[in-house]
Order: structure tokens, then C-alpha cells, then sequence
């Protein structure tokens, strides 16, 4: 792809592979979202999430359907390497149990049900962090229409075997995508309101963990110059590569603009994946993309397999 890598900083230029080229695994989706890379099965899970299905992507089998239902956005695995996703259509986040059957890990919040739960990671303690913006109740195309009942569009923590999630940031327009720094003490969490409410900045905001699991608002770690921050993956060395209007922007954890991978289209999400970790799967509008970078993804204490051996809490 002709003038794919744009250089803002000499440092991304070891983040990258020069010679590597963008490769589309998938195209014909609505909107594609929530890419997770599964270690031990060597495959991919993503989202179509108008046509309410989650669909799987391996290395020579191509992609095929993986399950249907909930409208599911984000997901991630927990620390008993269950796969937990966030639906529109159930307004929750569910855990994938080994058989298949999904568990309800949170659905209501101070009694009231949530908006539409969009994005989720794990911090090695356990504990499951994800955002409730309303996208998938404002009309019938990624979930069901339906009325909020939240007076806001927080950011939420779940403690490990919490049947209730605890609200940790409730002044963000539409939180979507997050992810934890690489030592987990500081949370990114995306911006996008500004689809909706225009005056909305397309920042992705930085918060403290701090002990006890609360945080503390640290500023904003960068504003995209193109389009509306979505999903984002953070590498071994902390680098933030977030979604973009016009691919993927990659930010130093200080916040520098390092570079951009011009795609050519909005994008939605993004993990990295792949046998070594080095493989960035991008979701946009229609496609799914890869792309081998020179850089791991910051290894996950949940993303490859189960750290813990005795039954998830029920
Ligand atoms: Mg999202």
C-alpha cells in the first residue's frame, strides 16, 4: 500500500517493519469491532455488530461465523482465560464459559440497567474495566433502541466475583475504547463524543490507577488530528496505537505522535496477535486488516491462557 507508514517521530521507525504490507483477511462486514486474539487456539475473534455475529478469523481457514446474538462490541479474557464480551443487545457484559454457556457478569449498575457496554480489558489483579457509552441503544442498527437509564456514560470497574460494577469515571461524553499501560497504573480511555455532540475534543484521556482500584484524572495523553478515537492497543514498551479516522495513530506513552499507518479508511479497534505477538489485527468499517510490526504487544496477563486453574467465580 503506497505511502502506508507516515514518520512523525524517528522512533517509530523502529516500530516498524518497512518491507511489511498491509493484508485484508476479511472484507463484506457492516462494522466490524472487538478483535481478540486467542493464544492457545491460534485464532481471532471479532465483531460484526449490526449483523450480530461474532466471527472467527485462522491462519489458513479463513473466517467463518463463531456465534451469533447480543449485538457484541469489545471484548477480552478474564484471568480464568474466559473470553468476556460486552453486548449492545443485552446491555451487559458476559463471560464465555468452556461450554459455551454465557455468564452475566454485570448487566444493571445502581439498579438500573446499563447503556450499551462497548469496550473491556483486564488488569492482572483480576478486575474487568469497561465503558458504557450509548451507542447501542440510540437506534435499532448495532442493538436495540431503547431509553437510557443511566444518568451517564461512565467508565466501570468489576472486581473479580463483584456482582455489582463500580462507576470510576462519569465525566466523558461517549468512553469507548481503553486499555492499561503495560505496568497497569495508568488507564486510556477514548473520547468519542464527538460524534454526537460536536464540541466533544477526539481525545484519548489518561487516568491513575489507584490502589483500591479508583482514578485520578491525569489529563489527556494525545487529540487525533483525523477522525474519532475508538479502540486501542498498547505495545511492550507503551506505546498507545489508537484507531483513527484515517487508520492508526501511534502515540509514545508521553503522548508524542510517533507515526500513522495510513489506511485509507476508518478504522475501529485494534489488538496485536499472532504467534510472537507482533501482528496487529485491525478492525474497520468492512474489513478486517494485519499488519507485522517490529514491536510486541504488551503481554497481557489475561490474553493468552488461563492464569488461574480453580473455577471463575459464579
Ligand atoms: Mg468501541
Amino acid at each position: 500500500m503506497p505511502g502506508l507508514y507516515q514518520i512523525a517521530d524517528a522512533a517509530f521507525r523502529g516500530l516498524i517493519l518497512s518491507n511489511a504490507e498491509v493484508e485484508c483477511l476479511y472484507d463484506g462486514g457492516r462494522w466490524l469491532e472487538g478483535p481478540l486474539w486467542l493464544a492457545d487456539s491460534e485464532q481471532l475473534l471479532f465483531s460484526d455488530i449490526p449483523e450480530d455475529c461474532v466471527l472467527r478469523w485462522a491462519p489458513g481457514m479463513g473466517v467463518g461465523v463463531f456465534s451469533r446474538g447480543g449485538h457484541q462490541n469489545g471484548r477480552t479474557r478474564d484471568r480464568w482465560g474466559r473470553v468476556v464480551a460486552c453486548e449492545h443487545g443485552g446491555r451487559r457484559l458476559v463471560a464465555r464459559e468452556p461450554d459455551g454457556r454465557l455468564s452475566v457478569l454485570a448487566s444493571h449498575h445502581q439498579g438500573k440497567r446499563l447503556n450499551s457496554p462497548n469496550d473491556v480489558v483486564a488488569r492482572a489483579d483480576g478486575s474487568l474495566w469497561f465503558t458504557d457509552p450509548d451507542y447501542g441503544i440510540l437506534t435499532d442498527y448495532e442493538g436495540v433502541r431503547s431509553a437510557p437509564e443511566q444518568p451517564a456514560c461512565h467508565v466501570f470497574r468489576l472486581d473479580a466475583g463483584a456482582g455489582e460494577p463500580q462507576a470510576v469515571v462519569g465525566t466523558m461524553v461517549k468512553p469507548n475504547g481503553l486499555a492499561f499501560s503495560p505496568d497497569g497504573q495508568w488507564l486510556y480511555v477514548a473520547e468519542s463524543g464527538g460524534s454526537h455532540v460536536a464540541a466533544t475534543p477526539p481525545e484519548i484521556r489518561r487516568f491513575a490507577w489507584q490502589p483500591g482500584g479508583a482514578l485520578q484524572p491525569a489529563g489527556v495523553l494525545a487529540t487525533l488530528d483525523c477522525g474519532l478515537p475508538d479502540g486501542m492497543a498498547v505495545d511492550e514498551h507503551g506505546n498507545v496505537w489508537s484507531s483513527a479516522g484515517d487508520g492508526v495513530h501511534c502515540f509514545a506513552p508521553d503522548g508524542t505522535l510517533l507515526g500513522k499507518l495510513h489506511l485509507g479508511c476508518v478504522t475501529s479497534n485494534l489488538c496485536f496477535g499472532g504467534p510472537r505477538g507482533n501482528r496487529l489485527f485491525i478492525t474497520s468499517a468492512k474489513r478486517l486488516f494485519a499488519l507485522h510490526v517490529a514491536v510486541r504487544g504488551a503481554p497481557e496477563a489475561c490474553a493468552a491462557a488461563p492464569l488461574e486453574t480453580r473455577q471463575a467465580p459464579r
